[in-house]
């Protein structure tokens, strides 16, 4: 596939379309193993998150009114959204934030269906279990469940889960210790409800007096900085071999100025690397944070000088927030260009590397080029608005265009009364991205920023 930035599809004539026939048997000699099936045109989204939705969505609008028919999947381990972006908040913030209100059903993503259009939407819930590079799937029922769920109805001959498509947008994600993140696998939205307020009430109880954040990324300086924010009375402490590890320096300044005056304490240069219990294996995505009175965290230094550095630090509540990791493992190594990392290569146009008709978006891939690209939920509705545009232009035999990395932006809310932001041409300067950050995800913790989806769960009274 090649990237041709002069060429517009949207100019081009619905006629211009290769037959179904031409079609199909492109796509047979691209993918060069199964046949592929007769029919329909075929779309399956890999994942619900925001990368997922968004491609979803656009796919939808964009071939609403596809002269033939067309099927277009969505495939998720839950039948809902899980809004990731606002869990630092409504860990701290039960009444303002209940964490119903970070669940939204994606039946919603159905009702919208247009009169008169060719075009038929689903959602399968159910675990992803494999994904052949002849992009066909095999989804196996979700933890808890007996059976996969198709909304409404299955896909013509896939009641069991297993399908072939003509295109695949994988948006698999990533995973990262619980509550940040739900741990892949389908849990049930009254117990991930059950879970989190269980995790909120317990760092709310006054015997959790000295909390640690294990990780010094946005992610653990933002819960640091919310645990303070909602209870200054706590010891909150970050442990982690740097602070923002690869963002500039005057980002990393303005942060620790924050933190200092949050009486966050940041023991840096150190890593835990021996705590049973506490950090699981890697690529195990069930790392919880852990309420053990007095816990001792194991603290190494990761400085050869250091002569003094502390070998533990006394914990009441930990909260890992070492990374994420790619939700790779339906894809076979052997067969899909993924990393050592387990991140999935795709060419600037988003195309799975030398896989035909796959796309990829989201956290889960591995951008070529120098640039840096963040793992970002904005990131990834971006490159999904791309990768919906190439798979349009390569229904209509197009040539594909790139996707254009923007330029770097950092901003995030560090409690509801402060941010940190480094924009485009300003940095830091004059705290107009702190501004930005407070304003995006300061008041309501980042649930505003869900606008995609309009229904989220709705909240007990006695919430
Ligand atoms: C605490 C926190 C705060 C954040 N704040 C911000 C912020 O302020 N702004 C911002 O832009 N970004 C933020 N991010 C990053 C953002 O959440 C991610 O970049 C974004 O969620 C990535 O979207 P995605 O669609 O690629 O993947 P994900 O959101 O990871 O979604 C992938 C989906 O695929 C599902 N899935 C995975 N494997 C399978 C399988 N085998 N079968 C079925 N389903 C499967 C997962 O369960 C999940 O639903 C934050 C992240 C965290 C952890």
């Amino acid at each position: 596939m090649s990237t041709d930035a002069t060429t517009n599809s949207k100019t081009k004539p619905a006629s211009r379309k290769p037959s179904l026939m031409k079609r199909l048997s492109k796509s047979y000699s691209r993918s060069g193993s199964s046949l592929p099936h007769v029919g329909p045109l075929r779309i399956a989204v890999l994942g619900a998150g925001p990368g997922g939705i968004k491609a979803f969505q656009g796919l939808a609008k964009a071939l609403a009114s596809h002269p033939s028919a067309v099927d277009l999947v969505l495939v998720s381990d839950r039948d809902y959204y899980f809004n990731t972006v606002s869990t630092p908040r409504a860990l701290v913030d039960p009444t303002g934030t209940p964490v119903a209100k970070l669940i939204y059903p994606l039946r919603q993503l159905l009702t919208d269906e247009a009169m008169g259009s060719n075009l038929t939407k689903r959602v399968l819930v159910g675990r992803i279990e494999s994904v052949g590079t002849d992009r066909r799937v095999k989804v196996i029922p979700s933890a808890e469940r007996n059976t996969v769920e198709w909304i409404p109805s299955p896909l013509s001959g896939a009641d069991d889960g297993s399908f072939v498509v003509d295109y695949l947008v994988v948006a698999l994600g990533s995973h990262t210790a619980f509550p940040s993140k739900v741990p892949v696998g389908g849990i049930e939205s009254a117990k991930l409800v059950e879970q989190f307020t269980g995790a909120a009430t317990k760092l709310a109880d006054e015997k959790t007096h000295r909390v640690v954040v294990i990780g010094g990324g946005l992610v653990g300086i933002e819960t640091a900085a919310e645990i303070k924010t909602a209870y200054p009375t706590k010891d909150v402490t970050i442990v982690a071999p740097e602070l923002l590890p690869g963002y500039p320096a005057p980002f990393v300044k303005q942060a620790r100025s924050v933190l200092a005056r949050k009486s966050i304490t940041i023991i840096d240069h150190v890593r835990v690397n021996n705590a049973p219990g506490l950090l699981a294996p890697t690529n195990t995505p069930s790392f919880r944070p852990v309420f053990v009175p007095d816990f001792a965290v194991p603290l190494t230094s990761t400085d050869p000088a250091a002569t003094t550095a502390p070998i533990s630090v006394p914990a009441d509540a930990v909260f890992v927030a070492t990374g994420v990791a790619p939700n790779s493992a339906p894809l076979d190594p052997q067969a899909w260009p993924v990393t050592d990392r387990g991140y999935l290569r795709v060419t600037p146009d988003l195309a799975v590397e030398g896989v035909a008709g796959v796309f990829a978006v989201g956290d889960i891939i591995e951008f070529p080029g120098k640039d840096r690209v963040g793992k970002l939920a904005f990131l990834a509705g971006e490159q999904s608005k791309t990768a919906v545009a190439n798979i349009v232009r390569a229904v209509h035999g197009d040539s594909l265009k790139a996707w254009k990395v923007p330029p770097f932006t950092a901003v995030t809310a560090l409690g509801r009364d402060a941010g940190i932001g480094y924009l485009p041409g300003i940095g830091t300067k004059l705290g107009v991205g702190a501004a930005v950050a407070k304003k995006l995800k300061g008041k309501d913790g980042g649930v505003g920023l869900v606008d995609f989806l309009k229904e989220s769960l709705p909240v007990p009274a006695s919430a």
